[in-house]
């Protein structure tokens, strides 16, 4: 088979998504969604653009959206730069700022695409071992002979946030090489690095609406940086596709980003909930790393991971597992409205008692 696939792909490992269930109606903490509905405003601007304006193509420089995303960031439009989702953002980065011949550094537990970017676009990961807790160990990430850094910040799956500082000290080792800093789950916790963005010619920061927005099904993610980066990743948008993002999303994302008091009254109800299922799950000896993201990522100290995988599922409720070394052990957890997280902790219990 692969008669017709070209070299390029023959030998690819994609990366694979969680499950998003169609037969049953699950629990579904499994693919880091928000369980809360997304704004109002934005569903009202979804509506409003689903009509006769759909025969034209959407504006190429997302100009409302952009606006949108600048003022939310106190930056200007000419530093953002709109996709569809921040998977695509980031696939763009990786076109745009790195070459085969030196490495691209990034740690050896994080979002597991950066791998498959790098084995797509043809470059070299250099993995950088988390310490033995999960946190990045910085002076490591520091040292020169790397053609760039990614960096997930809250991490995943760990959920564990670098400092600031440490991301300053990142870039200003490596001045001449673009540093990415993905953001998508910092709406839940840690210091955003768009503050630094004017201050740094080598450093982008990826966003997504998917999480904090509650917009993971409309597919918009965003790049903030100095425009000389930005015209790069639109250098590389539009040798592929001018129209990344559609017409209702830009006008749904736009709205919701104007939203901020419906945006933080929800963040805000994730993290308490995230705050009291860790102290439940402490209490039932789980070991949970200090995640300020919207999941936990916890390890049972008798009972394997796999098995609680499989008896949560039995049980409704969909989790996610990676079976990679050193994260065997663990579970990612979704965090999700009280209710769900309450059924969580029993099916948990059940399965954690002997
Ligand atoms: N970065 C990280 C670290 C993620 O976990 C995810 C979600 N899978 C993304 C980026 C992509 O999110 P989206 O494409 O929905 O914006």
């Amino acid at each position: 088979m692969k008669k017709h696939w070209s070299q390029r792909i023959r030998d690819m490992i994609p990366y694979v998504p969680g499950e998003q269930p169609r037969d049953r109606q699950f629990i579904k903490l499994n693919t880091n969604e928000n369980p809360y509905p997304p704004s109002p405003k934005a569903l009202e601007a979804l509506r409003a653009a689903a009509g006769d304006s759909l025969r034209l193509y959407p504006d190429p420089e997302c100009t409302e959206l952009r606006a949108a995303i600048a003022a939310a960031h106190g930056l200007s439009p000419e530093q953002v730069f709109p996709g569809n989702g921040s998977d695509e953002v980031l696939a763009f980065c990786f076109q745009a700022f790195f070459d085969p011949d030196r490495p691209v550094r990034f740690a050896d537990i994080t979002y597991t695409f950066y791998a498959v970017y790098a084995s797509y676009f043809g470059l070299t990961p250099e993995l950088v071992p988390l310490a033995e807790d999960f946190t990045l160990p910085v002076a490591d990430l520091l040292a020169p002979g790397c053609g760039g850094v990614v960096l997930a910040n809250p991490n995943a799956p760990t959920g564990l946030a670098v400092k600031l500082a440490d991301i300053r000290r990142i870039l200003e080792a490596h001045r001449d090489q673009v540093v990415l800093v993905d953001e998508a789950y910092i709406d839940f916790g840690g210091a955003s690095a768009d503050v630094l963005v004017p201050e740094y010619d080598n450093l982008v920061v990826v966003r997504t609406l998917s999480k904090g927005h509650a917009l993971a099904g409309l597919r918009v993610g965003y790049a903030l940086a100095q425009p000389d980066l930005i015209a790069a990743l639109r250098c590389v948008r539009d040798s592929i596709n001018s129209y990344t993002v559609d017409r209702a999303a830009q006008a749904a994302a736009a709205a919701s980003l104007r939203d901020a008091a419906y945006f933080q009254e929800r963040t805000a109800q994730v993290v308490r909930t995230r705050q009291r299922t860790a102290l439940a799950l402490r209490d039932m000896g789980f070991a949970v790393t200090d995640s300020q993201a919207n999941f936990l990522f916890v390890r049972h100290p008798q009972v394997p991971a796999k098995t609680l995988l499989d008896g949560l599922r039995e049980r409704g409720i969909l989790v996610r597992w990676f079976d990679r070394p050193r994260i065997r052990d663990y579970l990612r957890i979704t965090v999700g409205t009280d209710g769900e997280m309450d059924a969580l902790t029993a099916a948990l219990k059940e399965l954690t008692e002997v």
